[in-house]
């Protein structure tokens, strides 16, 4: 055994005792942009893979402000009152254009964060959504060979990272606000379609009464909508994340969803199909980065890419010069 491998080993043995810092540092391996410290938290991975998979996933979404972040830690403290062990991972699609954070960089969920049973880890910073997705995957595959029985991926519902995170959970959960129900906030219809539940956030005080219209007109959305499963009907809930109200109901939901879907077989067909798509995303991901740094192609990309723009070539042939170029060397 080489000393590599044997500290992989130790490393995992730590981490399977659930040390936590054990786990950050494999996570921040696993982050690197160093190949060799990512390929150390590979060799870790693999070896941990047998130990995944038993944990609940659970993706939590919605528009910036609708009270995510104070509804997870709601929901994680329910959890370990019920002696769960908790992981809460975010995927952040900063903007590319502002290079902001749009989760925010405050310190999130603080009485979750100093629970022994809780992780927290936030977004990894900077790369491509994809980038970032696959590394929130690993991570969660992390906590769960450390024990963690729930984990909760957390993202903003305004772009395409909610539709990663419906990838690579079993329940996805959309938050609104008890607005209207007419009016999407600002998320997109498709997130709806994506949605295993809905929850109207908020629903306490005086906006009680409007929070159950807003329920009652997204429950009319949804029955027009057709079912993602035969076995779920996406169901429509109101809570308050500030005062705990309903959160036990959210998760009495998520339970319901996992035992109806577990009976059928779906969930488990559910996680085979996400995995064998995240496998092709990597293979497509390597494909794409191989062909761009190819030598018979990259120096080519920027003068056939100004032919297309200025229509001295059709994009077919540009593509079939370039696809040439790499085949040929
Ligand atoms: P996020 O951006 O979606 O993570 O939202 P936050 O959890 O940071 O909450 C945004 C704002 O809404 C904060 O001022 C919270 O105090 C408030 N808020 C969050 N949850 C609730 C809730 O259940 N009821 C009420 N009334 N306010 C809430």
């Amino acid at each position: 055994m080489t000393q590599a491998e044997e500290s992989a080993q130790e490393v995992c043995a730590a981490i399977r005792a659930g040390d936590r810092r054990a786990i950050a540092r494999t996570i921040t391996l696993l982050e690197s942009t160093r190949a060799d410290r990512a390929e150390r938290g590979q060799q870790i991975l693999d070896a941990l893979v047998p130990d995944t998979g038993r944990a609940l996933r659970v993706g939590i979404t919605g528009p910036p402000g609708v009270g995510k972040s104070t509804f997870i830690e709601a929901l994680g403290l329910h959890l370990l009152d019920a002696g769960h062990h908790v992981a809460v991972l975010a995927i952040d699609p900063s903007s590319p254009v502002t290079r902001g954070s749009i989760l925010g960089d405050k310190t999130r969920m603080e009485r979750l964060a100093q629970r022994d049973e809780a992780f927290i880890r936030p977004s990894p910073s900077g790369g491509t959504l994809g980038g970032v997705a696959q590394r929130t995957r690993e991570c969660m595959l992390v906590c769960e060979a450390a024990g963690y029985d729930v984990v909760i991926v957390e993202t903003v519902g305004i772009g395409q990272s909610e539709v990663t995170v419906a990838g690579m959970v079993d329940f996805f959960l959309v938050l609104l606000q008890p607005g209207s129900g007419d009016e999407l906030q600002g998320i997109k219809k498709g997130v709806l379609e994506l949605a295993d539940g809905l929850v109207v956030n908020k629903a306490d005080g005086d906006v009680r009464a409007l929070a159950d219209r807003a329920r009652r007109d997204y429950e009319r959305a949804l029955s027009l909508l057709r079912p993602l499963s035969p076995s779920w009907q996406p169901r429509v809930l109101s809570a308050s994340g500030l005062s705990g109200e309903g959160v036990d109901a959210v998760w009495q939901m998520v339970l319901a969803h996992r035992d109806a879907l577990g009976g059928s077989g779906e969930g488990e067909a559910r996680r085979r199909e996400q995995t064998r798509a995240w496998m092709w995303s990597l293979v497509d991901e390597g494909l794409r980065h191989a062909f761009r740094t190819h030598p018979g192609v990259a120096g080519r990309i920027a003068a056939l890419e100004g032919e297309v723009e200025e229509l001295r070539t059709t994009p077919a042939r540009a593509a079939r010069a370039l696809l040439d170029a790499f085949r040929s060397h």
